[in-house]
């Protein structure tokens, strides 16, 4: 006799138990996958997205499993902290996307909304050498698109994350539809990407062959400034901007606040690694701050407060992040 399955997902139990989905975004549509054992979610972000057609979001335990980044961290016998305790997954070596797609769409800003935002507010030049910095795309996926490039530290394309911003506010289009999607899925249908599995237009199906293993965006930075202290914000969008105005610091961002992980900050030891939360996530990215440090003894990290100290009471409701202060 086979065993149950440890992890399944979480049966309904009122709205409570649906959650954000990661990837459309959409409030209440996610189901996680809980351990049956102790009643609670993998992940953040491990579950399925009840919106099918429109998003397809599907990440199941077996494969989460699978990135060295989300393997259990246990605690320890000494006491001293976390210790990594190897189970019987498999590592997995990361998929990387052509170094090509980097040459083919990191130009044409003059139709890339967000850049032309930045240019707006900066002025041209600094606008096109700060997006070239970070390889920021331009996509045609949607009229006006930006990809956000996640190239690590040894200059290979883990993926890229493709959005649509509105040129004069600046601000992500999510209507009609959240404008979201990923270049290692879209490259995968066009064949940019080959790979050995049977032709078929499930993007699930496609995606399943390609190991994904997401770095920080602004990663390849890192090796042109070996010494300087890193800021890691959530968005893309802050971590430029920030950059204009703080030079003194190497911006990255995680791309969301689950997104942050020991795996993700391991290319960070040695250094000195401020933790910019958005409004509303101080508590969170403290908490976040104590399992990395835990995990990674020899990066220092630290949270900035003061953001959290100058919001005001509306810019706490409308949840701004650093970029709306700059
Ligand atoms: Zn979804």
């Amino acid at each position: 006799m086979t065993n149950p399955p440890r992890y399944t997902l979480q049966p309904y139990k009122g709205i409570w138990s649906r959650y954000t989905c990661p990837q459309c975004l959409r409030h209440k549509v996610f189901s996680r996958y809980i351990d049956i054992t102790t009643d609670e979610p993998i992940a953040d972000d491990v579950g399925r997205c009840s919106r099918e057609v429109n998003c397809g979001y599907h990440l199941k335990p077996s494969e989460y499993f699978k990135s060295i980044d989300h393997r259990p961290w246990t605690i320890a016998g000494n006491g001293n902290g976390f210790g990594y305790q190897p189970l019987t997954y498999k590592d997995f070596e990361p998929s990387y996307l052509p170094k090509r797609v980097i040459r083919q769409t990191v130009r044409h800003y003059d139709d890339n909304h967000f850049v032309q935002y930045l240019a707006a507010k900066f002025g041209r030049e600094v606008a096109y050498s700060q997006a070239r910095l970070y390889l920021v795309g331009t996509s045609k996926h949607w009229p006006g698109a930006c990809i956000f490039w996640e190239v690590d530290n040894a200059d290979r394309v883990r993926t890229g994350k493709i959005m649509l911003y509105n040129a004069q506010t600046g601000k992500r289009v999510k209507e009609p539809f959240n404008h979201i999607a990923w270049a290692h899925v879209l490259s995968q249908k066009s064949g940019v990407y080959s790979q050995k599995s049977e032709k078929t237009n499930d993007s699930r199906l496609w995606t399943k062959d390609f190991n994904l293993k997401q770095c920080l965006f602004g990663e390849h930075l890192l090796q042109y400034y070996p010494r300087m202290p890193v800021a890691i914000c959530e968005s893309e969008k802050t971590a430029i901007i920030a950059s204009i105005y703080y030079p003194e610091l190497l911006w990255l961002a995680a791309g969301s606040l689950q997104g942050l992980n020991a795996g993700k900050c391991k290319c960070l030891e040695g250094r000195t690694v401020i933790l910019v939360p958005d409004v509303n996530a101080y508590e969170q990215w403290v908490t976040k701050a104590g399992q990395l440090s835990a995990a990674l003894p020899a990066v220092n990290f630290r949270v900035m407060r003061f953001l959290e100290d100058a919001a005001t009471p509306q810019q706490k409701a409308a949840g701004w992040d650093v970029a709306d202060y700059l």
